[in-house]
């Protein structure tokens, strides 16, 4: 029998590379790390830009993935046949809830609208109550400083409080950001997270 993944991470980012190496490096780390852990990534079920790349560095690391995609989606995005497990859905609200509920944590890594939506989603869901799991904002290279540097004013000029900011955790370097989003995440390998 298969072992139980220690934790299921939900990853959202770009359906590109991007144009900073340092992109595909992040998404290659957290791929790894998710691997070495035992743990689960759930993400968009493509083979495309950053996507593809945090999925196969899961898999070559050992770990397990889950890929949800809408049908629409599977010659656009490339579904990843290699994932351990491709569920094709019939819209992309279906889509998304299946990653939401497979989750314990949700990480958003560099990416374009797709991933910003995903991210608001899943925090805006959080501030409401209608999850109580943590969410990650990995900022590679200083690619969301200028988003991060928005929501600051937004908070000074009295849209948001800070308490909402406080739902976000937020870091640039991934060896960092992944631990604490998987522990917040009330995981039970905090034994294996220290020893590997
Ligand atoms: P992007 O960040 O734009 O490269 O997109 C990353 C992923 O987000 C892709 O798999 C897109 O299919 C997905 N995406 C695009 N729009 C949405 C949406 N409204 N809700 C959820 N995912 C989306």
């Amino acid at each position: 029998m298969k072992p139980v993944p220690s934790f299921s991470l939900c990853v959202y980012c770009g359906s590109r590379p991007g144009t900073d190496p340092a992109f595909a490096d992040a998404a290659r780390q957290v791929g790894d790390w998710i691997g070495r852990h035992g743990g689960q990534l759930v993400y968009g079920g493509g083979r495309n830009g950053l996507m593809g790349l945090v999925a196969s560095a899961t898999l070559s690391a050992g770990g397990r993935v889950v890929g949800v995609i809408p049908k629409a989606l599977v010659e656009r995005e490339w579904a990843n046949q290699d994932c351990t497990e491709l569920l094709v859905v019939d819209t992309m609200h279906e889509r998304k809830r299946e990653m939401a509920e497979r989750a314990d944590a949700f990480l958003a890594l560099p990416g374009g609208i797709g991933t910003f939506e995903e991210f608001f989603e899943v925090w805006t869901w959080r501030q409401l109550g209608y999850h109580d799991k943590p969410v990650g904002l990995l900022n590679v290279n200083g690619y969301y400083d200028g988003l991060l540097q928005f929501l600051a004013q937004s908070v000074d000029r009295q849209f948001m409080g800070p308490w909402q900011m406080d739902l976000i955790v937020s870091g640039d370097a991934a060896s960092e950001l992944l631990p604490d989003l998987v522990q917040a995440g009330g995981v039970t390998a905090a034994d294996r997270l220290d020893a590997v």
